[in-house]
């Protein structure tokens, strides 16, 4: 099922990624991409890390695009990794910093071990090589599976992830993430609303996704993705029925990372349900 041609695209996006994590343009880059796609409000959104926001934020204003500063928390629940979006947070606040960089060191810690995984397996260098890919920005999967790409042991980056980097693969490496209720603290305390992203991607059953919309809203969660990057019409039809069940806001976002890997593309959403209250009626 598609959309007719005529809707139009929505011009919000509130999930996007940089080098400062592992996204492939520079927060300079993003931005000047994200205003070629008409994107008039958006929010840098890295893995754990907020070192892109000042940067990025500049351009914005030079573009006249509304910013919104962001972070995409790993969370842990029910020994799940989880994805918490933290929108409007104050990234000079103490308690936040510092969560960021114990999350910093977790990231030092798994590539190592990811690394030692994958010399196990014959392929030397990765921690070395991963660290070229991720310049000044902070370790993530991406960034070995540029790597295995690039010396030849995957085609592409799916390939990467499905062969080596995905749970139950051979360099997997399980990683206890701060709890989802503490993370969810941290971002009301630091000023920011807190978002479930992605919440169809977790491959849940319904009885763990309806535990998860429970245990979310009672840690103060406000809102979920219901629009996003890699999603199929009916996970939105699915999510806005979720969001209307739990009493939750409904946030759009590509979860763009590069022209070619992972996640949607800016500027090219569908809009929020019609009866889905927005997020951004907060911010
Ligand atoms: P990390 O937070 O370091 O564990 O890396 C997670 C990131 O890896 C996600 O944010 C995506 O950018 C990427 N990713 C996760 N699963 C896949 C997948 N199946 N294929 C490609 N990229 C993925
Ligand atoms: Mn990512
Ligand atoms: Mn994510
Ligand atoms: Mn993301």
């Amino acid at each position: 099922m598609t959309e007719p041609m005529s809707e139009p695209f929505l011009n919000i996006d509130l999930h996007l990624h940089s080098t400062a994590s592992d996204g492939a343009l520079s927060p300079t880059e993003l931005v000047e991409f994200v205003s070629e796609q008409n994107v008039q409000t958006m929010a840098l959104t890295d893995h754990d890390t907020t070192a892109g926001l000042a940067e990025a934020r500049k351009v914005a204003e030079q573009k006249g695009i509304s910013f919104i500063n962001g972070v995409e928390l790993s969370a842990s629940w029910e020994n799940k990794t989880l994805h918490i979006v933290g929108l409007g947070i104050d990234p000079e606040h103490v308690e936040l910093q510092i969560a960021l960089d114990n999350l910093y060191q977790q990231r030092q810690l798994r590539a190592e071990k990811i690394a030692a995984k994958l010399e196990a397996k014959g392929i030397s260098g990765a921690l070395e090589g991963t660290k070229k890919f991720a310049g000044d920005g902070l370790l993530a999967r991406p960034h070995f599976a540029r790597y295995l790409v690039e010396q030849g042991y995957a085609k592409n980056m799916q390939k990467a992830f499905d062969r080596y980097l995905l749970k139950n693969k051979p360099a997997y490496v399980s990683t206890e993430w701060p709890q989802m209720s503490d993370t969810l603290d941290l971002i009301r305390a630091s000023g920011g609303i807190a978002v479930l992203a992605h919440p169809m991607r977790y491959k849940l059953s319904k009885s763990w996704q309806r535990r998860l919309f429970t245990a979310f809203k009672a840690g103060g969660g406000l809102a979920i993705e219901i629009v996003c990057g890699r999603y199929v019409p009916e996970d939105i039809a699915t999510s806005a029925g979720y969001a209307e069940r739990f009493g939750l806001m409904g946030s759009v976002g590509s979860d763009f990372h590069s022209h070619t890997e992972y996640g949607g593309k800016p500027g090219r959403l569908r809009p929020l349900p019609a009866h889905i209250e927005p997020v951004w009626n907060l911010l």
